[in-house]
């Protein structure tokens, strides 16, 4: 096992892989960001019911009973993990991807929905695909009290329209380029004092700090598991039931229905579940559901104190590197000084950043993400420039030597150990 002061450890990922310069080196995986390792506790939940897998609400069997209890349990656990209110609905969806395009396909006809130009692309393109639903962009803000006053104008233009439908705010909780954290609780006051509803993407938040829906005052909260340390293929939309409830069911099929018959004219009458499992057809993923579970009772159980104090020393150590490297420019929206989560992106002068995070892996053996990390207009405007063509998440080609048109991002968390941002930091120097 990887030595580590973190008080939650991982799947031990010794993996050796090979370096250009010769020899071998244990891979340091710093892209926590796009994907984080399991957890040992998640690992070994899911290996001990691995042997008693079945299906989930299909019959009197033993093992779909087993395993029925055992999704249904799992909500109950996110539940508590998100603190979510009585009358609040946990959904088992693949991801945060797919949560808010749930979502979105849910939304009452006429719904505006407000949305910052710097979202990752998840929270900022479902909305636009639903017919019926309009949406307005919201210029990029330059600290979190502009990030309030800029929506609490769009909203009062809003509502001077003579405007009575319904309005939905998507807000990130942390930033997946800069790592900064954004002004939930202050945007949902802002959204509810003139009756727009707040949906937070929690892809980045929820693994470093605790989301706590009725406390932050948000109506629902989307996550993945594989950035909770619960990589098998489940992801969560979790909040208000009503709106889930009238909404045509996300995917027709089994589990869905509750009733099913022949009409006299051919055709087929169809009455739908009002539960989650209204947006749950098809054979639930009962492996990934467990797994979220075990994760939030795992950093739960650990306490987030102790990984926020963890990662703080992290976020240190790899900034303070960084800032001796002069041709080094770590991008920001709000400041140096802004809290952020174990997620920092930089750019080298006279480097394009795409060689650049390749020679760390060739000569290092160090994973970091390049590129424009599915958020292209605020890395456009982080990068003061227009960043050339890219393929979805992907890198623009550049000759060597080129300016940047895209960035390298390092991100971390629980189970990474000091040698790996120290073998960073030095890489980079
Ligand atoms: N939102 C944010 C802030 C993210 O970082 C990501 C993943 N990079 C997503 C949404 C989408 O998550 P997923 O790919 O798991 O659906």
């Amino acid at each position: 096992a990887t030595a580590t002061t973190s008080p939650l450890p991982v799947l031990g990922r010794d993996v050796l892989v090979p370096l250009v310069t010769g020899g071998e080196v244990s891979y340091a995986a710093l892209d926590y960001a796009a994907s984080a390792p399991a957890l040992q506790r998640v690992w070994d939940d899911i290996a001990a019911y691995a042997p008693y897998y079945g299906s989930v609400h299909r019959g009197a069997g033993y093992l779909s009973q087993l395993s029925t209890d055992l999704f249904e349990n799992s909500r109950r656990d996110v539940a508590a993990f998100l603190g979510c209110r009585p009358d609040d609905q946990v959904i088992f969806t693949r991801a945060t991807t797919d949560s808010l395009n749930l979502l979105a396909a849910a939304l009452p006809q006429g719904t505006r929905v407000f949305v910052f130009e710097t979202e990752h692309h998840a929270s900022l393109l479902p909305w636009q695909q639903r017919e019926g639903v309009e949406v307005g962009y919201l210029s990029a803000p330059r600290s979190p009290r502009q990030a309030a006053r800029t929506l609490e104008r769009a909203l009062a233009d809003w509502r001077a329209e003579a405007n009575t439908g319904a309005a939905l705010v998507c807000v990130t909780g942390a930033s997946n380029v800069t790592g900064e954290l954004w002004p939930v609780r202050e945007l949902a006051e802002v959204a509810h004092a003139y009756g727009a509803r707040i949906v937070l993407d929690a892809a980045q938040l929820a693994p470093h700090h605790p989301v706590d829906i009725a406390a932050l005052d948000v109506d629902w909260v989307a996550f993945s598991g594989h950035k909770l340390y619960a990589p098998f293929g489940a992801g969560v939309l979790a909040g208000r039931a009503d709106w889930l409830r009238e909404a045509q069911p996300y995917l027709a099929g089994g589990g869905a229905s509750r009733k099913v018959a022949r009409k006299g004219d051919g055709g087929v009458d169809v009455e739908w579940h009002t539960t989650e499992a209204r947006h749950e057809a098809g054979s639930p993923n009962v492996i990934g559901a467990y797994a979220i579970a075990s994760a939030c009772k795992a950093l739960t159980e650990a306490g987030f104190e102790s990984l926020v104090a963890r990662e703080r020393e992290l976020i240190a150590k790899v900034r303070a590197g960084l800032a001796e490297v002069p041709e080094v420019r770590v991008l920001s929206l709000f400041g140096d000084d802004a809290p952020r989560v174990g997620v920092i992106s930089f750019v080298v002068e006279g480097w394009n950043s795409s060689h650049f995070a390749a020679a760390l892996s060739a000569e290092y053996g160090i994973g970091v993400r390049d590129g424009l990390f599915c958020a292209h207009p605020l890395v456009r405007t982080l990068l003061g420039g227009e960043p050339g063509e890219a393929g979805e998440c992907g890198a623009p080609e550049a000759a060597p030597g080129e300016r940047s048109l895209n960035a390298i991002r390092v991100s971390f968390g629980a189970g990474t150990p000091d040698e790996h941002v120290e073998r960073f930091v030095g890489a980079v120097k």
